[in-house]
């Protein structure tokens, strides 16, 4: 049910690998390039104009920013934005190290939603997120966002060519397309959280 994750709240941020919660509380994250549309989908789920608008006040884009979801006894995970230009070196090397970290070892993490502009997919750092993915075999689905940029029939298309170039990884990888703009492709994003986080819906 969307509703669990309407409860969702600014919990805290993180800056450093220590500052990770030691709660047993599972977690999902939502990863992908600046300007991808993360904020806007985070917005869409959880439905608050303002939520992921946290995550962009200065001071804290670098910052992995967790948001609890009550009901469920789960967080859903914002990390920061990649592929930024003129990101001075220091900066670039912290957030690798931060987001590398977080990717291959978070234990509570059960899977993370990455967002690709449907336009511009599979950028080379995309495919280092799926990499990350593979190596411990962290199941990602994949929202191919401001999808009413395309017509019906070229969203189609793009999503066949995206499954195509994904099936040889051996990591579970799902696909969808997505619009915050037009509010479609929310069911299917809630489908995929609630088998993450269990949840079953009683018919
Ligand atoms: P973030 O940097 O990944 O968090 O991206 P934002 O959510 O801030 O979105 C970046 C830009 O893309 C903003 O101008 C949004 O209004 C726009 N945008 C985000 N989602 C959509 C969408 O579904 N459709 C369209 N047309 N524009 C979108």
């Amino acid at each position: 049910m969307t509703t669990y994750y309407q409860q969702a709240r600014f919990a805290f941020s993180v800056n450093h690998p220590s500052q990770l919660p030691e709660d047993p509380q599972i977690e999902v994250a939502f990863v992908g390039r600046s300007n991808a549309g993360k904020s806007s989908a985070l917005n869409t789920l959880t439905n608050q104009k303002a939520l992921a608008r946290v995550s962009k006040t200065p001071g804290r884009t670098q910052l992995i920013n967790y948001f609890t979801l009550p009901d469920i006894n789960a967080y859903l995970v914002d990390l920061p934005g990649y592929g930024y230009a003129n990101v001075p070196r220091h900066v670039r090397e912290h957030w690798q190290t931060l987001l590398g970290n977080y990717l291959l070892t978070r234990e509570p993490l059960c899977g993370i939603i990455l967002i690709m502009d449907i336009r511009h997919p599979l950028k080379k750092l995309d495919l280092q997120m799926i990499e990350c993915c593979q190596a411990r075999n962290l199941p990602a689905h994949i929202l191919l966002t401001k999808a009413d940029k395309f017509k019906r029939g070229k969203q189609q298309q793009q999503l066949i060519t995206i499954r195509r170039e994904l099936q040889n990884f051996s990591s579970p990888i799902s696909v969808q397309t997505f619009s915050s703009l037009k509010k479609e492709g929310l069911p299917t994003l809630v489908q995929q959280l609630n088998r993450w986080f269990n949840i079953k819906i009683e018919d």
